[in-house]
């Protein structure tokens, strides 16, 4: 190996920050819950791990049931969205009625993903973003 080369090695991350929650209702109470649901029961017989389907059909590092998480927008966030900002990405979405339908029961906002790619090590809400995009490509990146 060349004298310039850094050998392989670990290293531990840790991300510490706070995040501004507005005030919003219980999970169980929000008016939007149902359209969750509805997506849910409407999508669930095909879906499949968004994490393998990026890789092109390789679920071997996929684990445990099938989730629907939010990808842009978390439920408990929705009394926060800036519309003028939501609407400049996704033109319209102000028009197919309020902003939590979309981030409830729209395809745009919600996609599946195996628990471990969901909430495990490595996973959509564990991984840092540049890191989990890299481990599309990388074996074992995270553990
Ligand atoms: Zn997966
Ligand atoms: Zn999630």
């Amino acid at each position: 190996m060349p004298e310039n080369v850094v050998p392989a090695h670990d290293q531990t991350v840790t991300h510490r920050y706070r995040i501004h929650y507005p005030a919003h209702e219980p999970r169980e109470t929000d008016p939007h819950y149902r359209d969750f649901e509805a997506y849910r029961h409407r999508t669930r017989a095909s879906a499949e791990c968004q994490f393998g389907v990026d890789r092109v059909g390789d679920f071997s590092e996929c684990g445990g049931n099938l989730e629907l998480h939010h990808a842009h927008i978390e439920f408990a966030l929705i009394n926060a969205v800036d519309l003028a900002l939501l609407e400049a990405r996704y033109p319209g979405v102000s028009v197919v009625g309020e902003v939590g339908e979309w981030v409830n029961g729209s395809a745009d906002n919600l996609m599946w993903l195996c628990e471990k790619h969901h909430r495990g090590l490595g996973g959509i809400h564990h991984a840092a973003a540049a890191d989990w995009e890299a481990e599309h490509f990388i074996r074992n990146l995270i553990s």
